[in-house]
Protein backbone atom coordinates (compact mmCIF):
# COMPACT_ATOMS: atom_id res chain seq x y z
CA UNK A 1 0.00 0.00 0.00
CA UNK A 2 1.22 3.35 -0.65
CA UNK A 3 2.04 6.21 1.65
CA UNK A 4 -0.80 7.56 3.44
CA UNK A 5 1.35 9.40 6.84
CA UNK A 6 1.97 12.87 6.34
CA UNK A 7 5.91 13.20 6.07
CA UNK A 8 7.66 16.45 7.85
CA UNK A 9 8.69 18.42 4.90
CA UNK A 10 11.48 20.48 7.31
CA UNK A 11 14.67 19.32 7.47
CA UNK A 12 14.22 16.94 4.81
CA UNK A 13 17.74 16.29 2.82
CA UNK A 14 17.71 17.87 -0.41
CA UNK A 15 16.41 15.94 -3.49
CA UNK A 16 18.11 15.07 -6.67
CA UNK A 17 17.18 17.89 -8.56
CA UNK A 18 18.41 20.21 -5.58
CA UNK A 19 21.31 18.67 -5.65
CA UNK A 20 22.49 18.48 -9.22
CA UNK A 21 21.70 22.18 -9.23
CA UNK A 22 23.93 23.40 -6.15
CA UNK A 23 26.99 21.54 -7.63
CA UNK A 24 26.31 23.17 -10.82
CA UNK A 25 26.33 26.22 -9.25
CA UNK A 26 29.74 24.93 -6.99
CA UNK A 27 31.46 23.85 -10.22
CA UNK A 28 30.11 26.73 -12.43
CA UNK A 29 28.96 24.80 -15.03
CA UNK A 30 26.25 27.51 -15.36
CA UNK A 31 26.14 30.63 -13.59
CA UNK A 32 22.39 30.89 -12.88
CA UNK A 33 19.54 28.80 -13.11
CA UNK A 34 16.93 28.72 -15.70
CA UNK A 35 13.89 26.26 -15.94
CA UNK A 36 10.78 26.07 -17.48
CA UNK A 37 7.43 24.79 -17.53
CA UNK A 38 6.47 23.03 -20.82
CA UNK A 39 2.68 22.49 -21.21
CA UNK A 40 1.05 21.05 -24.56
CA UNK A 41 -1.98 23.34 -24.39
CA UNK A 42 -4.46 20.54 -25.36
CA UNK A 43 -6.25 20.55 -22.03
CA UNK A 44 -6.61 21.50 -18.14
CA UNK A 45 -3.44 21.29 -15.80
CA UNK A 46 -4.12 18.66 -13.48
CA UNK A 47 -2.25 17.55 -10.20
CA UNK A 48 0.20 15.94 -11.79
CA UNK A 49 1.23 19.23 -13.70
CA UNK A 50 0.62 20.57 -10.33
CA UNK A 51 4.00 18.35 -9.12
CA UNK A 52 5.90 19.71 -12.21
CA UNK A 53 4.64 23.66 -11.75
CA UNK A 54 5.97 23.35 -7.88
CA UNK A 55 9.42 21.85 -8.98
CA UNK A 56 10.26 24.01 -12.02
CA UNK A 57 9.09 27.32 -10.18
CA UNK A 58 10.44 25.94 -7.16
CA UNK A 59 13.98 25.39 -7.62
CA UNK A 60 13.88 28.76 -10.41
CA UNK A 61 13.13 30.25 -6.72
CA UNK A 62 14.89 29.14 -4.32
CA UNK A 63 17.81 29.02 -6.11
CA UNK A 64 17.60 32.79 -7.17
CA UNK A 65 17.02 31.73 -10.63
CA UNK A 66 14.29 32.28 -12.92
CA UNK A 67 11.78 30.17 -14.62
CA UNK A 68 9.60 30.69 -17.72
CA UNK A 69 5.98 29.38 -18.89
CA UNK A 70 6.29 27.86 -22.61
CA UNK A 71 3.58 26.42 -24.53
CA UNK A 72 4.84 23.33 -26.20
CA UNK A 73 2.65 24.06 -29.11
CA UNK A 74 3.81 21.89 -31.93
CA UNK A 75 0.18 20.10 -32.63
CA UNK A 76 -2.11 22.57 -33.59
CA UNK A 77 -4.96 20.06 -34.51
CA UNK A 78 -5.30 19.29 -29.98
CA UNK A 79 -4.62 23.36 -28.96
CA UNK A 80 -6.70 25.56 -28.08
CA UNK A 81 -6.61 28.94 -27.22
CA UNK A 82 -8.93 28.14 -24.15
CA UNK A 83 -6.46 25.91 -22.85
CA UNK A 84 -3.43 28.49 -23.34
CA UNK A 85 -5.41 31.02 -21.22
CA UNK A 86 -6.38 27.67 -18.72
CA UNK A 87 -3.12 26.87 -18.07
CA UNK A 88 -1.78 30.91 -17.40
CA UNK A 89 -5.24 31.01 -15.07
CA UNK A 90 -3.84 28.24 -12.71
CA UNK A 91 -0.52 28.69 -12.61
CA UNK A 92 -1.05 32.13 -11.19
CA UNK A 93 -3.64 30.68 -8.92
CA UNK A 94 -1.08 28.41 -7.51
CA UNK A 95 1.34 31.19 -6.49
CA UNK A 96 3.66 31.62 -9.47
CA UNK A 97 4.56 34.13 -11.70
CA UNK A 98 6.55 33.31 -14.68
CA UNK A 99 9.76 35.05 -15.94
CA UNK A 100 9.18 37.85 -18.58
CA UNK A 101 6.49 37.61 -21.36
CA UNK A 102 4.89 34.09 -21.79
CA UNK A 103 6.61 32.16 -24.64
CA UNK A 104 5.66 29.37 -26.99
CA UNK A 105 7.59 26.52 -29.10
CA UNK A 106 5.55 28.62 -32.34
CA UNK A 107 7.52 31.56 -31.33
CA UNK A 108 10.60 29.71 -32.55
CA UNK A 109 8.89 28.26 -35.94
CA UNK A 110 11.27 30.63 -38.01
CA UNK A 111 14.00 29.50 -36.27
CA UNK A 112 13.52 25.79 -36.37
CA UNK A 113 12.96 25.90 -40.08
CA UNK A 114 16.29 27.45 -40.57
CA UNK A 115 17.97 24.60 -38.04
CA UNK A 116 16.41 22.19 -40.50
CA UNK A 117 17.72 23.60 -43.22
CA UNK A 118 21.26 23.69 -41.52
CA UNK A 119 20.70 19.85 -41.11
CA UNK A 120 19.75 19.18 -44.47
CA UNK A 121 22.64 20.93 -45.59
CA UNK A 122 25.63 19.19 -42.99
CA UNK A 123 23.69 15.90 -44.49
CA UNK A 124 22.41 15.29 -41.30
CA UNK A 125 18.62 15.21 -42.20
CA UNK A 126 16.57 14.09 -45.25
CA UNK A 127 13.54 14.43 -46.74
CA UNK A 128 11.89 10.62 -46.91
CA UNK A 129 8.79 9.61 -49.04
CA UNK A 130 7.90 6.78 -47.02
CA UNK A 131 4.02 6.24 -45.83
CA UNK A 132 3.75 6.60 -42.69
CA UNK A 133 3.24 2.63 -41.88
CA UNK A 134 5.97 2.02 -44.14
CA UNK A 135 8.45 3.72 -41.90
CA UNK A 136 6.93 2.19 -38.98
CA UNK A 137 7.75 -1.11 -40.64
CA UNK A 138 11.30 0.17 -41.55
CA UNK A 139 11.70 1.57 -37.71
CA UNK A 140 12.57 -1.74 -36.39
CA UNK A 141 11.24 -3.05 -33.03
CA UNK A 142 13.01 -3.22 -29.78
CA UNK A 143 15.52 -6.67 -30.62
CA UNK A 144 15.90 -5.73 -34.10
CA UNK A 145 17.39 -3.10 -35.89
CA UNK A 146 15.51 -0.67 -38.26
CA UNK A 147 16.25 -0.48 -42.00
CA UNK A 148 17.76 2.45 -43.97
CA UNK A 149 15.03 4.49 -45.98
CA UNK A 150 15.45 4.29 -49.63
CA UNK A 151 15.03 8.08 -49.46
CA UNK A 152 17.90 8.40 -47.12
CA UNK A 153 20.41 8.96 -49.24
CA UNK A 154 19.00 12.02 -51.54
CA UNK A 155 21.33 14.89 -52.68
CA UNK A 156 21.65 18.16 -50.59
CA UNK A 157 20.15 19.56 -53.04
CA UNK A 158 17.06 17.62 -53.89
CA UNK A 159 15.78 17.45 -50.37
CA UNK A 160 16.92 21.68 -49.69
CA UNK A 161 14.10 22.02 -53.13
CA UNK A 162 11.65 19.08 -51.57
CA UNK A 163 11.73 20.63 -48.01
CA UNK A 164 10.75 23.71 -49.64
CA UNK A 165 7.77 22.46 -51.48
CA UNK A 166 7.11 20.89 -48.39
CA UNK A 167 6.71 24.10 -46.62
CA UNK A 168 4.90 25.68 -50.11
CA UNK A 169 2.06 23.26 -49.13
CA UNK A 170 3.29 20.85 -52.26
CA UNK A 171 2.34 17.76 -50.79
CA UNK A 172 -0.66 16.30 -48.74
CA UNK A 173 -0.42 14.96 -45.41
CA UNK A 174 1.59 11.93 -44.62
CA UNK A 175 3.05 12.29 -48.79
CA UNK A 176 7.00 13.18 -46.74
CA UNK A 177 8.60 14.12 -44.08
CA UNK A 178 11.72 15.71 -43.02
CA UNK A 179 13.84 12.91 -40.90
CA UNK A 180 16.99 13.45 -39.40
CA UNK A 181 20.23 11.05 -40.44
CA UNK A 182 21.15 9.67 -37.08
CA UNK A 183 20.94 5.71 -36.99
CA UNK A 184 18.87 3.27 -37.94
CA UNK A 185 20.65 -0.15 -36.46
CA UNK A 186 20.64 2.51 -32.69
CA UNK A 187 19.55 0.72 -29.79
CA UNK A 188 17.41 3.40 -29.16
CA UNK A 189 14.76 3.80 -31.24
CA UNK A 190 14.38 7.57 -30.78
CA UNK A 191 17.80 7.47 -32.14
CA UNK A 192 16.33 5.55 -35.51
CA UNK A 193 15.78 8.90 -38.02
CA UNK A 194 13.28 10.36 -36.44
CA UNK A 195 10.77 12.52 -38.01
CA UNK A 196 11.21 15.90 -36.88
CA UNK A 197 8.73 17.94 -39.72
CA UNK A 198 5.62 16.74 -40.36
CA UNK A 199 2.94 18.01 -42.71
CA UNK A 200 -0.24 18.94 -41.03
CA UNK A 201 -2.43 21.53 -42.89
CA UNK A 202 -3.91 22.86 -40.14
CA UNK A 203 -4.80 26.15 -38.30
CA UNK A 204 -2.62 26.85 -35.77
CA UNK A 205 -4.05 28.80 -32.94
CA UNK A 206 -0.77 31.01 -32.43
CA UNK A 207 0.32 31.45 -35.84
CA UNK A 208 -2.84 30.69 -37.91
CA UNK A 209 -2.17 29.74 -41.49
CA UNK A 210 1.80 30.95 -41.74
CA UNK A 211 2.78 26.62 -41.63
CA UNK A 212 1.54 23.34 -43.09
CA UNK A 213 4.57 22.25 -41.65
CA UNK A 214 5.05 21.39 -37.99
CA UNK A 215 8.47 20.59 -36.28
CA UNK A 216 8.12 17.43 -34.14
CA UNK A 217 7.70 17.79 -30.23
CA UNK A 218 11.33 16.16 -29.94
CA UNK A 219 12.99 18.43 -32.87
CA UNK A 220 11.22 21.69 -30.89
CA UNK A 221 11.60 21.42 -27.50
CA UNK A 222 15.23 21.38 -26.57
CA UNK A 223 15.97 24.05 -29.07
CA UNK A 224 13.33 25.71 -27.24
CA UNK A 225 15.05 25.62 -24.28
CA UNK A 226 18.25 26.83 -26.21
CA UNK A 227 17.01 29.50 -27.37
CA UNK A 228 15.83 30.70 -23.87
CA UNK A 229 19.00 29.74 -22.08
CA UNK A 230 17.13 26.99 -19.89
CA UNK A 231 20.13 25.31 -17.52
CA UNK A 232 17.87 22.87 -16.43
CA UNK A 233 15.10 21.31 -18.71
CA UNK A 234 13.55 19.12 -16.35
CA UNK A 235 10.57 16.39 -16.94
CA UNK A 236 8.86 13.46 -16.47
CA UNK A 237 10.50 9.68 -16.77
CA UNK A 238 9.27 8.74 -20.04
CA UNK A 239 11.30 11.37 -21.74
CA UNK A 240 14.35 9.75 -20.43
CA UNK A 241 14.78 7.46 -23.55
CA UNK A 242 14.33 10.84 -25.15
CA UNK A 243 17.11 12.29 -24.07
CA UNK A 244 20.25 11.01 -26.32
CA UNK A 245 18.33 12.63 -28.97
CA UNK A 246 18.00 15.80 -27.50
CA UNK A 247 21.54 15.80 -26.86
CA UNK A 248 22.11 15.03 -30.30
CA UNK A 249 20.08 18.12 -31.73
CA UNK A 250 22.05 20.22 -28.97
CA UNK A 251 25.06 18.83 -30.67
CA UNK A 252 24.71 19.04 -33.99
CA UNK A 253 22.81 22.68 -34.46
CA UNK A 254 24.52 26.13 -33.91
CA UNK A 255 22.25 26.66 -30.50
CA UNK A 256 22.99 29.22 -28.63
CA UNK A 257 23.05 27.31 -25.30
CA UNK A 258 23.60 24.01 -23.81
CA UNK A 259 20.64 23.23 -21.91
CA UNK A 260 20.56 19.62 -20.27
CA UNK A 261 17.53 17.30 -19.28
CA UNK A 262 17.03 15.46 -16.04
CA UNK A 263 13.75 12.90 -15.48
CA UNK A 264 12.28 12.95 -12.05
CA UNK A 265 8.88 10.49 -11.27
CA UNK A 266 5.71 11.71 -12.62
CA UNK A 267 2.82 12.03 -9.90
CA UNK A 268 0.34 8.90 -10.04
CA UNK A 269 -2.66 8.77 -7.63
CA UNK A 270 -4.54 6.09 -6.66
CA UNK A 271 -9.04 6.27 -7.70
CA UNK A 272 -7.60 9.22 -10.03
CA UNK A 273 -7.32 9.29 -13.67
CA UNK A 274 -4.34 12.07 -14.57
CA UNK A 275 -4.20 11.80 -18.49
CA UNK A 276 -5.19 14.76 -20.55
CA UNK A 277 -6.54 12.48 -22.81
CA UNK A 278 -8.76 10.86 -20.60
CA UNK A 279 -10.00 13.86 -18.80
CA UNK A 280 -11.15 15.12 -21.93
CA UNK A 281 -12.99 12.09 -22.64
CA UNK A 282 -15.32 12.74 -19.32
CA UNK A 283 -15.67 15.96 -20.45
CA UNK A 284 -16.77 15.33 -23.91
CA UNK A 285 -18.67 12.53 -23.06
CA UNK A 286 -20.49 14.93 -19.92
CA UNK A 287 -19.49 12.37 -17.66
CA UNK A 288 -18.81 15.33 -15.41
CA UNK A 289 -19.54 18.88 -15.88
CA UNK A 290 -16.61 20.74 -17.90
CA UNK A 291 -13.16 20.20 -16.97
CA UNK A 292 -13.87 22.62 -13.57
CA UNK A 293 -16.00 19.78 -12.43
CA UNK A 294 -15.54 20.39 -8.52
CA UNK A 295 -15.20 15.62 -8.76
CA UNK A 296 -12.07 16.58 -11.37
CA UNK A 297 -8.14 16.43 -10.59
CA UNK A 298 -7.48 19.28 -12.18
CA UNK A 299 -6.54 22.61 -10.68
CA UNK A 300 -9.78 24.24 -11.63
CA UNK A 301 -11.36 21.88 -10.58
CA UNK A 302 -9.60 21.31 -7.10
CA UNK A 303 -10.11 24.74 -7.03
CA UNK A 304 -13.61 25.39 -7.30
CA UNK A 305 -14.08 22.35 -4.83
CA UNK A 306 -12.49 24.35 -2.48
CA UNK A 307 -9.09 23.05 -2.47
CA UNK A 308 -6.34 26.28 -1.68
CA UNK A 309 -3.06 27.27 -3.50
CA UNK A 310 -1.32 26.47 -0.40
CA UNK A 311 -3.08 22.94 0.05
CA UNK A 312 -1.66 21.98 -3.11
CA UNK A 313 1.91 23.34 -2.76
CA UNK A 314 2.22 21.54 0.61
CA UNK A 315 0.92 18.32 -0.61
CA UNK A 316 3.76 18.88 -4.01
CA UNK A 317 5.88 18.97 -0.82
CA UNK A 318 5.05 16.30 1.04
CA UNK A 319 5.10 13.87 -1.73
CA UNK A 320 8.90 14.97 -2.35
CA UNK A 321 10.95 14.83 -5.67
CA UNK A 322 12.38 11.13 -6.48
CA UNK A 323 13.33 8.96 -9.73
CA UNK A 324 11.17 5.85 -8.46
CA UNK A 325 7.71 5.62 -9.50
CA UNK A 326 5.12 5.45 -7.18
CA UNK A 327 1.35 5.86 -6.81
CA UNK A 328 0.62 8.37 -3.98
CA UNK A 329 -2.73 7.62 -1.75
CA UNK A 330 -5.14 10.14 -2.46
CA UNK A 331 -5.62 10.54 1.21
CA UNK A 332 -2.98 12.21 1.39
CA UNK A 333 -4.01 15.24 -1.03
CA UNK A 334 -7.02 14.82 1.11
CA UNK A 335 -5.18 15.47 4.72
CA UNK A 336 -3.44 18.58 3.02
CA UNK A 337 -6.55 20.16 2.29
CA UNK A 338 -8.10 19.58 5.90
CA UNK A 339 -5.15 20.81 7.44
CA UNK A 340 -4.75 24.01 5.72
CA UNK A 341 -8.62 24.51 6.40
CA UNK A 342 -8.78 23.51 9.90
CA UNK A 343 -6.19 26.15 10.69
CA UNK A 344 -7.40 28.76 8.27
CA UNK A 345 -11.49 28.43 7.68
CA UNK A 346 -14.05 30.58 9.45
CA UNK A 347 -15.91 28.45 11.29
CA UNK A 348 -20.13 28.84 10.27
CA UNK A 349 -23.45 26.59 10.99
CA UNK A 350 -25.25 25.12 7.78
CA UNK A 351 -28.58 22.67 8.72
CA UNK A 352 -28.02 20.38 5.70
CA UNK A 353 -31.48 18.51 6.08
CA UNK A 354 -33.65 21.13 8.42
CA UNK A 355 -35.80 19.64 11.38
CA UNK A 356 -37.91 22.09 12.68
CA UNK A 357 -37.39 22.79 16.59
CA UNK A 358 -40.06 25.49 18.71
CA UNK A 359 -38.82 26.57 21.90
CA UNK A 360 -42.12 26.85 23.43
CA UNK A 361 -40.71 28.98 26.52
CA UNK A 362 -39.12 31.67 24.00
CA UNK A 363 -41.19 34.39 23.62
CA UNK A 364 -42.26 34.81 19.84
CA UNK A 365 -40.69 37.82 18.68
CA UNK A 366 -37.59 37.34 20.67
CA UNK A 367 -34.33 37.85 18.68
CA UNK A 368 -31.22 37.06 20.47
CA UNK A 369 -27.68 38.13 19.28
CA UNK A 370 -25.30 35.46 20.15
CA UNK A 371 -21.67 35.54 19.89
CA UNK A 372 -19.42 33.02 18.21
CA UNK A 373 -15.90 33.00 16.99
CA UNK A 374 -15.00 32.96 13.94
CA UNK A 375 -12.51 30.30 14.67
CA UNK A 376 -12.25 28.60 18.23
CA UNK A 377 -8.30 29.47 18.06
CA UNK A 378 -8.00 32.28 16.23
CA UNK A 379 -9.35 35.18 18.43
CA UNK A 380 -7.39 37.57 15.19
CA UNK A 381 -10.20 36.57 12.63
CA UNK A 382 -13.16 38.09 14.81
CA UNK A 383 -16.64 37.06 15.95
CA UNK A 384 -19.90 36.31 13.75
CA UNK A 385 -23.72 37.13 15.16
CA UNK A 386 -26.55 34.39 15.44
CA UNK A 387 -29.86 35.23 15.39
CA UNK A 388 -31.74 33.28 18.14
CA UNK A 389 -35.49 33.16 17.73
CA UNK A 390 -38.14 30.83 19.28
CA UNK A 391 -37.85 28.28 16.25
CA UNK A 392 -35.16 27.05 14.80
CA UNK A 393 -33.87 24.18 12.52
CA UNK A 394 -32.09 21.67 13.89
CA UNK A 395 -30.63 18.56 11.25
CA UNK A 396 -33.00 15.58 10.91
CA UNK A 397 -30.23 13.31 12.37
CA UNK A 398 -29.68 15.45 15.42
CA UNK A 399 -33.09 14.14 16.67
CA UNK A 400 -34.03 10.81 18.01
CA UNK A 401 -37.71 9.88 20.17
CA UNK A 402 -35.56 7.54 21.72
CA UNK A 403 -31.84 6.57 21.88
CA UNK A 404 -29.38 4.72 23.67
CA UNK A 405 -26.11 6.44 25.70
CA UNK A 406 -23.98 6.41 22.60
CA UNK A 407 -26.11 8.78 20.80
CA UNK A 408 -25.24 12.26 22.26
CA UNK A 409 -27.57 14.41 20.36
CA UNK A 410 -31.11 15.52 20.90
CA UNK A 411 -33.31 12.82 22.36
CA UNK A 412 -37.32 13.26 23.79
CA UNK A 413 -36.72 14.01 27.58
CA UNK A 414 -33.33 14.89 27.17
CA UNK A 415 -30.96 18.01 27.03
CA UNK A 416 -28.65 18.95 24.49
CA UNK A 417 -26.73 22.43 23.75
CA UNK A 418 -27.28 24.10 21.02
CA UNK A 419 -23.84 25.29 19.44
CA UNK A 420 -22.93 28.96 20.76
CA UNK A 421 -26.46 28.97 22.84
CA UNK A 422 -28.61 27.52 25.57
CA UNK A 423 -28.97 24.52 27.02
CA UNK A 424 -32.77 23.05 25.78
CA UNK A 425 -34.42 19.81 26.63
CA UNK A 426 -37.04 18.13 24.53
CA UNK A 427 -40.84 17.65 25.22
CA UNK A 428 -42.40 16.52 22.68
CA UNK A 429 -42.87 15.41 18.81
CA UNK A 430 -45.42 17.46 16.49
CA UNK A 431 -46.24 14.87 13.54
CA UNK A 432 -48.93 14.66 10.80
CA UNK A 433 -51.34 12.08 9.79
CA UNK A 434 -48.91 9.74 8.23
CA UNK A 435 -46.52 9.94 11.06
CA UNK A 436 -43.89 12.29 9.88
CA UNK A 437 -42.09 14.40 12.18
CA UNK A 438 -43.15 17.69 11.72
CA UNK A 439 -41.58 19.61 14.73
CA UNK A 440 -39.95 18.70 18.06
CA UNK A 441 -41.18 20.89 20.71
CA UNK A 442 -38.37 21.96 23.24
CA UNK A 443 -37.85 24.47 26.05
CA UNK A 444 -34.61 25.94 26.97
CA UNK A 445 -32.71 25.68 30.35
CA UNK A 446 -32.16 29.17 31.46
CA UNK A 447 -29.13 30.72 31.22
CA UNK A 448 -26.98 28.25 30.51
CA UNK A 449 -25.39 30.84 27.47
CA UNK A 450 -21.91 29.80 28.21
CA UNK A 451 -22.96 28.23 31.45
CA UNK A 452 -23.63 24.85 32.62
CA UNK A 453 -27.29 24.17 33.50
CA UNK A 454 -27.31 25.22 37.71
CA UNK A 455 -29.32 22.13 38.45
CA UNK A 456 -26.07 20.66 37.23
CA UNK A 457 -27.73 18.38 34.93
CA UNK A 458 -25.57 18.59 31.93
CA UNK A 459 -26.34 18.37 28.56
CA UNK A 460 -23.78 15.30 26.85
CA UNK A 461 -23.84 17.15 23.43
CA UNK A 462 -23.58 19.85 21.15
CA UNK A 463 -25.49 20.62 17.71
CA UNK A 464 -25.64 22.89 15.53
CA UNK A 465 -28.65 25.19 14.11
CA UNK A 466 -29.76 28.17 12.33
CA UNK A 467 -33.09 30.97 13.23
CA UNK A 468 -36.02 29.44 11.40
CA UNK A 469 -36.43 33.35 10.58
CA UNK A 470 -33.23 34.43 9.67
CA UNK A 471 -31.55 32.37 7.51
CA UNK A 472 -30.54 32.04 4.19
CA UNK A 473 -31.91 29.02 2.16
CA UNK A 474 -29.01 27.26 -0.08
CA UNK A 475 -28.27 24.14 -1.79
CA UNK A 476 -25.36 21.98 -0.86
CA UNK A 477 -23.51 19.44 -2.91
CA UNK A 478 -21.83 16.40 -1.45
CA UNK A 479 -18.97 14.76 -3.72
CA UNK A 480 -16.90 11.12 -3.71
CA UNK A 481 -14.86 9.99 -5.10
CA UNK A 482 -15.19 10.24 -8.88
CA UNK A 483 -13.81 6.20 -9.61
CA UNK A 484 -14.38 3.43 -7.58
CA UNK A 485 -11.44 1.52 -8.65
CA UNK A 486 -7.87 2.39 -6.72
CA UNK A 487 -6.53 2.01 -10.54
CA UNK A 488 -9.04 3.07 -12.48
CA UNK A 489 -6.94 3.24 -15.89
CA UNK A 490 -4.14 0.35 -15.12
CA UNK A 491 -4.08 -2.79 -17.14
CA UNK A 492 -6.04 -2.16 -20.09
CA UNK A 493 -9.15 -1.42 -17.76
CA UNK A 494 -11.48 0.84 -19.06
CA UNK A 495 -11.25 3.92 -16.62
CA UNK A 496 -15.16 4.50 -17.57
CA UNK A 497 -16.36 1.33 -15.73
CA UNK A 498 -14.85 2.22 -12.59
CA UNK A 499 -16.58 5.81 -12.52
CA UNK A 500 -18.88 6.07 -9.05
CA UNK A 501 -22.02 6.25 -9.90
CA UNK A 502 -22.48 8.36 -6.34
CA UNK A 503 -19.98 10.74 -6.63
CA UNK A 504 -22.41 14.19 -6.32
CA UNK A 505 -25.36 14.07 -3.62
CA UNK A 506 -26.88 17.66 -4.15
CA UNK A 507 -29.22 18.18 -1.40
CA UNK A 508 -31.62 21.75 -1.60
CA UNK A 509 -32.98 23.19 0.81
CA UNK A 510 -30.55 23.57 3.11
CA UNK A 511 -30.60 26.35 6.21
CA UNK A 512 -27.26 28.35 6.53
CA UNK A 513 -26.48 31.37 9.34
CA UNK A 514 -27.23 34.47 7.54
CA UNK A 515 -23.13 35.75 7.19
CA UNK A 516 -22.65 33.34 4.93
CA UNK A 517 -24.76 36.00 2.44
CA UNK A 518 -21.65 37.38 1.25
CA UNK A 519 -19.68 34.15 0.91
CA UNK A 520 -17.26 34.19 -2.10
CA UNK A 521 -16.00 31.49 -4.27
CA UNK A 522 -12.50 30.96 -3.25
CA UNK A 523 -13.19 32.00 0.18
CA UNK A 524 -13.70 28.66 2.44
CA UNK A 525 -15.76 27.56 5.91
CA UNK A 526 -15.80 25.24 8.16
CA UNK A 527 -19.75 24.13 8.38
CA UNK A 528 -19.40 23.37 11.98
CA UNK A 529 -20.16 18.99 12.32
CA UNK A 530 -20.37 18.42 8.60
CA UNK A 531 -16.94 20.01 6.97
CA UNK A 532 -15.47 22.05 5.34
CA UNK A 533 -17.27 24.07 2.34
CA UNK A 534 -16.89 26.82 -0.64
CA UNK A 535 -19.51 28.51 -2.45
CA UNK A 536 -19.73 27.04 -6.06
CA UNK A 537 -18.57 30.12 -8.69
CA UNK A 538 -20.67 28.21 -11.10
CA UNK A 539 -24.12 27.55 -10.24
CA UNK A 540 -24.38 29.75 -7.36
CA UNK A 541 -27.25 33.06 -7.77
CA UNK A 542 -27.93 36.02 -5.76
CA UNK A 543 -30.46 35.30 -2.68
CA UNK A 544 -29.80 30.59 -3.34
CA UNK A 545 -26.25 30.39 -3.10
CA UNK A 546 -24.75 26.98 -3.97
CA UNK A 547 -21.85 25.49 -1.76
CA UNK A 548 -19.44 22.56 -2.36
CA UNK A 549 -18.17 20.35 0.24
CA UNK A 550 -14.30 20.34 -0.56
CA UNK A 551 -13.52 18.01 2.02
CA UNK A 552 -15.43 15.99 5.14
CA UNK A 553 -13.75 16.72 8.77
CA UNK A 554 -12.50 13.33 9.16
CA UNK A 555 -11.28 10.60 7.26
CA UNK A 556 -14.36 8.61 6.62
CA UNK A 557 -13.54 6.84 3.80
CA UNK A 558 -10.16 5.11 5.55
CA UNK A 559 -13.31 3.69 8.06
CA UNK A 560 -15.00 2.57 4.77
CA UNK A 561 -12.11 0.62 3.38
CA UNK A 562 -11.84 -0.93 6.56
CA UNK A 563 -15.26 -2.25 6.82
CA UNK A 564 -15.78 -3.67 3.39
CA UNK A 565 -14.96 -7.32 3.70
P1 LIG B 1 -0.75 13.95 -20.45
O1 LIG B 1 0.11 12.72 -20.56
O2 LIG B 1 -1.81 13.88 -19.42
O3 LIG B 1 -1.24 14.46 -21.76
P2 LIG B 1 1.54 15.54 -20.56
O4 LIG B 1 2.67 15.07 -19.78
O5 LIG B 1 1.59 15.24 -22.00
O6 LIG B 1 0.22 15.05 -19.88
P3 LIG B 1 2.25 18.26 -20.81
O7 LIG B 1 1.38 19.42 -21.07
O8 LIG B 1 3.19 17.85 -21.86
O9 LIG B 1 1.29 17.08 -20.41
O10 LIG B 1 3.00 18.44 -19.43
C1 LIG B 1 3.69 19.60 -19.06
C2 LIG B 1 4.71 19.25 -18.03
O11 LIG B 1 4.09 18.65 -16.91
C3 LIG B 1 5.71 18.24 -18.58
O12 LIG B 1 7.00 18.63 -18.20
C4 LIG B 1 5.31 16.95 -17.92
O13 LIG B 1 6.42 16.12 -17.75
C5 LIG B 1 4.71 17.43 -16.59
N1 LIG B 1 3.74 16.47 -16.10
C6 LIG B 1 2.65 16.00 -16.75
N2 LIG B 1 2.00 15.08 -16.01
C7 LIG B 1 2.69 14.98 -14.84
C8 LIG B 1 2.54 14.19 -13.65
N3 LIG B 1 1.54 13.32 -13.51
N4 LIG B 1 3.45 14.35 -12.66
C9 LIG B 1 4.45 15.23 -12.79
N5 LIG B 1 4.65 15.99 -13.87
C10 LIG B 1 3.80 15.88 -14.90
MG1 LIG C 1 3.49 15.92 -22.99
Amino acid sequence: MSQNKPLSVENRPPHFIQQILKKDLEEQRVTGIVTRFPPEPNGYLHIGHAKSICLNFGIAKEFDGVCSLRFDDTNPVKEDEEYVESIKRDVQWLGFQWDGEVKYSSGYFDQLYEWAIYLIKQGKAYICDLSPEQAREYRGTLTEPGRNSPYRDRSVDENLMLFKKMRDGEFDEGQCSLRAKIDMAAANINLRDPVIYRIRKAHHHQTGDKWVIYPSYDFAHGQGDAIEGVTHSICTLEFEDHRPLYDWFIENLPVPSRPRQYEFARLNLNYTVTSKRKLKQLVDEAHVDGWDDPRMPTISGLRRRGFTPASIRNFCEMIGVTRADSIVDVGMLEYSIRDDLNNNAPRAMCVLRPLKLVLTNYAEDQVEQMTAPAHPDRAELGTRSLPFTRELYIDQADFREEANKKYKRLVLGKRVRLRNAYVIEADKTVKNEHGDLLEVHAHIIEDTVGKDPADGVKPKGVIHWVSASHNIECEVRLYDRLFNDESPDSGGKNFLDALNPSSLEIINGCRAEPGLDNAQPDQPFQFEREGYFCLDSKYSQAGKPVFNRTIGLRDTWAKILEQSP
